[in-house]
């Protein structure tokens, strides 16, 4: 007899730590949803990537920002199936001094990691909480926790998935649901594109930037039964930056 795979549900999954969290899903067992917005050839490139490791991937293009794009995408995937896990990685920065920032800047970074948090897991839950089981995965960053000049869009952001973990976790515990976040430091990504590493990587105490693979460890781990205990808490892999 064949048990069926659990599915996983990766946002901003084309490349970066969202593609290396949603092979190394796949290499635990998971079949994938894979979200992206826009890079639809590296999304093809994702996709037989976790293809070559035995799982199925289904692509699922969406802004996560736009509530009606995620629903349109996602219920009629729901309408069949119901993923164990979901990750909600996707962001971006838009890096700006407070005093010269723009609308836009706070907004987009706003409106894609709190409004992609709540768009997606809202979407999604109704049919977690049905099936009394479930894992939701919230990436933020460090800069939730320790001061950044330049971010407080990014911060304000990060912070806030932080806070709408601990929430969502005590609302959803009896349901067997557990709601984590994980906080990445610098990890090696296009996001990294244009920062001054040679004066970061002295304030890092393991004195190099982390791989996306090194985060996606901690997501597998509290995606695992491993982790069935565990709920409402956000873990820092961060190269000791921030302690
Ligand atoms: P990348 O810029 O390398 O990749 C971003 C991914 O998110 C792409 O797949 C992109 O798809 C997707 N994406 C961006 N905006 C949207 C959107 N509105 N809707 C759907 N998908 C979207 O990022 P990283 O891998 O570096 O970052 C992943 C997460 O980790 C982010 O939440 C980031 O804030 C966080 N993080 C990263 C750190 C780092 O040092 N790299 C540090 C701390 C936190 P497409 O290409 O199609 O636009």
């Amino acid at each position: 007899m064949t048990t069926a795979r659990k599915i996983a549900l990766v946002t901003g999954a084309s490349r970066g730590i969202g593609l290396a969290i949603a092979k190394q899903l796949a290499q635990d067992g998971f079949d994938i949803w894979l979200n992206y917005r826009s890079n639809h050839a590296a999304a093809e490139k994702a996709k037989q990537s976790i293809e070559q490791l035995g799982a199925t991937c289904t692509l699922v293009p969406f802004d996560v920002a736009d509530g009606k794009a995620v629903q349109e995408a996602l219920n009629p995937l729901l309408a069949k199936q119901t993923p164990f896990a979901l990750i909600n990685n996707a962001g971006i920065r838009k890096d700006n001094l407070l005093i010269f920032m723009q609308d836009n800047e706070w907004h987009d970074v706003l409106s894609t990691i709190l409004g992609g948090f709540y768009h997606v897991t809202r979407t999604v839950l109704a049919a977690m909480i049905r099936a009394r089981q479930g894992r939701i995965v919230n990436i933020a960053s460090s800069a939730a926790h320790a001061p950044v000049p330049g971010q407080t869009n990014y911060s304000a952001a990060k912070a806030g998935i932080v806070g709408a973990t601990r929430s969502l976790a005590a609302e959803v515990a009896k349901r067997n649901i557990l709601v984590n976040a994980v906080s990445p430091g610098f990890i090696e990504t296009e996001m990294l594109d244009g920062l001054p590493i040679d004066k970061i990587l002295p304030l890092i105490p393991l004195n190099r930037l982390g791989k996306p693979e090194e985060v996606a460890g901690l997501v597998s781990f509290l995606c695992s039964e491993k982790a069935s205990y565990i709920t409402g808490q956000a873990f820092q892999v961060n190269g000791g930056i921030c302690m």
